[in-house]
């Protein structure tokens, strides 16, 4: 799925399973950084560049999906992760359920444009060719499924905002997030007919 299904999913466990906003983060960290192994494209971007010619995404094809999808990425993200957390066993635990839940996504609709461009989750990788999963129903990464999760999620997201006072916003800026918060609690109570208010939701 996109990288933006993935973090905002993520931020919705993270918000469900934690209880302190640096936990969510590194939670929800979790669901994203297992594409981290695509940053390739951005090498393949700009030697294409800097030599004018077509990028051939030599990088990106050799380690998307090899390096941080597989279950040594799983340990190694969870391990590096917990560091950073308050609860630490309990964050260790659920990085690994996000994680998991990254490669299911990934599992349900990553697939290229021809029903033949299937993208496999290769989970002993890069340790261990074996096994290798994939789902020959596997959806298009633009088809209306993985759209109509992304809109899914987002749409839980803003309405946990409203409620909780935070949002997926918080991971890019903690100021931002509060305008963001705001600007939605103002929206839902003119939608619900109700005078706007500044405090905490009820
Ligand atoms: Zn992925």
């Amino acid at each position: 799925m996109s990288p933006v299904t993935h973090f905002i999913g993520s931020w919705l466990v993270a918000s469900v399973v934690t209880d302190n906003p640096r936990d969510r983060k590194v939670v929800t960290l979790a669901g994203i950084l297992p594409d981290a192994d695509g940053l390739g494209l951005v090498a393949d971007v700009a030697g294409a560049l800097i030599h004018g010619q077509e990028p051939t995404f030599q990088y990106y094809q050799q380690y998307h999906h090899l390096l941080l999808h597989g279950w040594p990425g799983a340990v190694a993200v969870a391990g590096l992760l917990t560091f950073f957390a308050r609860q630490r066993i309990r964050v260790a635990l659920m990085c690994l359920v996000v994680f998991h839940l990254h490669l299911l996504c990934d599992l349900l609709g990553s697939r290229g444009p021809s029903p033949a461009d299937l993208w496999p989750i290769c989970y002993g990788e890069p340790l261990f060719r074996h096994p290798i999963w994939f789902w020959k129903g596997q959806w298009r990464l633009d088809g209306w499924q993985n759209q109509t999760v992304c809109v899914v999620v987002f749409v839980l997201s803003l309405w946990l905002a409203v409620r909780r006072g935070y949002s997926f916003v918080e991971l890019l800026n903690h100021r931002l997030d509060k305008v963001f918060v705001e600007v939605l609690r103002k929206w839902h109570d003119r939608s619900c007919g109700r005078r706007p208010k500044v405090g905490p939701a009820d």
